[in-house]
């Protein structure tokens, strides 16, 4: 029988894991933590009885990912959830933009920008099925709708900071530029627009869900399903050495390419080798889990029914944030997400007290406190905050390498997603997963199509595995 082993169990991990054992392979998956699932985990708020999510919590691009489609959710037991509104973005003044599921409504609200919105974003939005597969793949593939593609690219391809320009009105070019800052890049490159635009076409698609029950939820049913069909899984397991393992025919590493190029040493060619070590990565995220009384209190109600908010104040100041911490310095006032999942699963909350989470992004590996910077930032857009916590949990940039080892320095994307890494992840070639060690596989979200609760680059990685057994 063909045996795989599969170092690291974030969503990849278990993607890679799932292909192989339905094509009859014995797979054991090996992971450093004592908890399995990466970033796709839940945990308890700091206050007892409130569920957090540990990292991931808004899905975008999993109901349209080719893996999950795989999935029966409803025979795992998971369910999404919808906050009313997708996404809002405050501006003083108790302004605030709103992007919603519906393109329509969203464009109806942002006056004369409306139709240059629509216009943008409103055919890859309506094609999305058939552009899902196309961006959730390689990208130096011959594309199989390039047209469609080619739409795309226009809010993809040049720099946000010139995209913006697409829009006229401060509330359109903020609303824009908060989700084109998920990429955690200077917002004046190229190609990093991707990931924003991608987002913005998924969301006016399938919307923003979060999992009823938290993400582990999911992965703890996905786990359960491996298990059913004979995966086996071992936690505390840090995999150090390729000699380390037993015989085996397949391995997948779920692994960040440094530890990669450490894992698979003088086995890998000279040329790979350079190019894992030299993978970039990227800024960082500070995370707070809080508690809070009666929810956040915005200065603009419809902020308070936005599953996720961007607070970083107008274009140009998230611009300047990013540039800071990209240069390694830290902003007095830095991009902040704020997750208010309890939107779309009323049941994280408890006797009116309700789980929030925000993470800061900041420089690689900053050692100081962003939780305070946090906290100033939301109380600019919802005064009183400071007064409704009940209690708070910080995890810095080095916890949160501490606790996974992709997190290098605390980058959440698992390297920067710099145009050409975001292209082809950390070596040129049409093969991306490929290590230049015989049977052996990269796929963590270092790969394309990179971060995110998909599960791509272990369902792409594995594919290739099986199709040159
Ligand atoms: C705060 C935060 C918020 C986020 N929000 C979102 C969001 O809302 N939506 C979204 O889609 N994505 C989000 N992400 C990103 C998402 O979590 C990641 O992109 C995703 O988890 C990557 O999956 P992966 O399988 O590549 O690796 P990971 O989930 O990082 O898992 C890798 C696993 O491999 C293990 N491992 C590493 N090295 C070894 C080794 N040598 N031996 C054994 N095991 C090893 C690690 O312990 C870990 O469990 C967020 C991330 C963070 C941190």
């Amino acid at each position: 029988m063909t045996t795989a082993i599969v170092v690291g169990s974030g969503p990849n991990g278990l993607a890679a894991a799932a292909v192989l054992a339905r094509a009859g392979v014995d797979v054991t998956v090996l992971e450093a933590a004592d908890q399995l699932g990466g970033g796709a985990r839940s945990v308890e708020s700091p206050v007892a009885g409130l569920l957090q999510d540990h990292c991931a919590a808004v899905h975008p691009m999993a109901p349209g990912s080719a893996f999950f489609q795989t999935l029966n959710l409803a025979e795992l037991g998971v369910e999404w959830g919808y906050a009313p509104i997708d996404a809002a973005h405050p501006l003083d003044g108790g302004r605030a933009s709103l992007l919603h599921t519906s393109i329509d409504e969203t464009a109806a609200g942002l006056g004369s920008d409306g139709a240059r919105w629509a216009g943008a974003f409103g055919s890859s939005s309506r094609n999305f099925d058939r552009l899902a597969p196309v961006i959730m793949s390689p990208m130096l593939r011959v594309p199989r709708h390039p047209l469609l593609l080619a739409k795309l690219g226009l809010v993809a391809g040049p720099p946000p900071a010139m995209v913006q320009h697409l829009f006229r009105s401060e509330e359109a070019r903020a609303l824009f530029m908060g989700v084109a800052a998920h990429a955690i890049q200077p917002l004046t490159l190229p190609l990093v627009t991707g990931i924003g635009s991608g987002i913005i076409v998924a969301g006016h698609s399938v919307g923003w869900p979060v999992i009823k029950g938290g993400t582990g939820r999911f992965t703890e049913a996905h786990i359960a399903s491996l298990r059913a069909l004979g995966v086996k899984f071992e936690t505390g397991h840090r995999v150090s050495r390729l000699h380390e393992l037993p015989p085996r025919d397949i391995t997948v590493l779920d692994v960040h390419p440094h530890h990669a190029a450490n894992i698979l040493a003088e086995q890998q060619p000279k040329r790979a080798r350079a190019a894992y070590r030299r993978f970039k990565n990227g800024p960082a995220a500070f995370k707070v889990d809080f508690a809070v009384e009666g929810g956040i209190p915005w200065a603009n109600p419809k902020v308070g029914q936005a599953g996720t908010v961007h607070v970083g104040g107008t274009a140009r100041e998230i611009i300047a944030a990013e540039r800071e911490i990209d240069a390694g310095r830290m902003p007095e006032r830095p991009f902040v997400l704020v997750g208010q999942q309890y939107l779309g699963d009323p049941d994280r909350a408890r006797d009116g007290v309700v789980p929030v989470y925000a993470y800061a992004h900041v420089p690689n590996g900053y050692p100081g406190d962003a939780t305070e910077h946090i906290i100033s930032q939301i109380e600019r857009f919802a005064p009183g905050f400071h007064e409704r916590i009940v209690a708070m949990r910080s995890r810095s940039a080095a916890a949160g390498e501490a606790e996974n080892a992709n997190f290098v320095g605390g980058d959440i994307l698992t390297g920067a997603k710099s145009p050409m890494q975001f292209l082809v992840g950390p070596k040129f070639g049409l093969h991306p997963y490929d290590t230049g060690v015989p049977g052996v596989y990269l796929c963590s979200a270092a790969t394309p199509p990179g971060p995110g609760i998909h599960g791509m680059g272990g369902f792409h990685a594995a594919t290739r595995a099986l199709q040159r057994l």
